[in-house]
């Protein structure tokens, strides 16, 4: 298995790069964010939980995100590789991500982060917001609290990454398609006969 975690602030493209690797190498994607716009969609407990966090640009309880990431991962034991999308976003879950790896006899190939600047992220986001139909999408606030939380509780988990030198990064703020090439050299150069 492959496995990458396609990592940075929101709104720094990672949604739109796990797509085009889903299209060339048939990866599994699992984007937690989505996951949890599904179950608030679906009206379910956890999305009602899920709610006022995500409104407001926090995270959601490890616990929560947690669980619901495990049988995500447990619901597909066979696939070539997995693409983590916003997970994991503080140190206790990339701390669970490698328990969950382990137990698959498998690990982190690669943590990509797509570096983007706030203010560039601002725009993009609220250019998003015109159609996306999330409400984390529509204020300049909530926004800013999102990225506030990535580099407060998330960025760290680059360094974990980065000690086992698995952290490559790449500009973010690049066209989609410049981007994608840097992330199929980086996992071309990584993976060789892993693929
Ligand atoms: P995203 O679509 O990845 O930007 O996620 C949207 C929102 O879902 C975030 O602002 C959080 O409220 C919540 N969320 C998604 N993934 C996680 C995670 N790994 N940990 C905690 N909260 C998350």
């Amino acid at each position: 298995m492959y496995n990458i975690i396609l990592f940075g602030p929101p709104g720094s493209g990672k949604g739109t790069q796990a797509g085009l690797l889903v299209d060339k190498h048939n990866f599994l994607h699992i984007s937690t964010g989505d996951m949890f716009r599904e179950e608030l969609s679906r009206n379910t407990p956890l999305g009602k939980e899920a709610r006022s966090y995500m409104d407001a640009g926090h995270l959601v309880p490890d616990e929560v995100t947690i669980a619901m990431l495990r049988k995500r991962v447990d619901q597909h034991p066979d696939v070539p590789g997995i693409i983590f999308d916003g997970f994991p976003r503080t140190d206790p879950q990339a701390a669970e991500l490698n328990d969950l790896m382990r137990e698959r006899d498998s690990q982190i190939n690669a943590l990509i982060l797509l570096d983007v600047e706030v203010d560039t992220i601002v725009t993009r986001i609220l250019g998003r917001g015109a159609t996306s139909g999330r409400a984390d999408d529509l204020k300049e606030d909530v926004i800013r609290t999102r990225y506030e939380n990535f580099v407060n509780y998330t960025s760290p988990v680059y360094d974990f990454y980065d000690e086992l030198g698995l952290a490559h990064r790449v500009d973010g703020s690049l066209t989609p398609e410049e981007v994608s090439r840097e992330i199929d050299a980086i996992i071309g150069r990584e993976s060789k006969d892993s693929l």
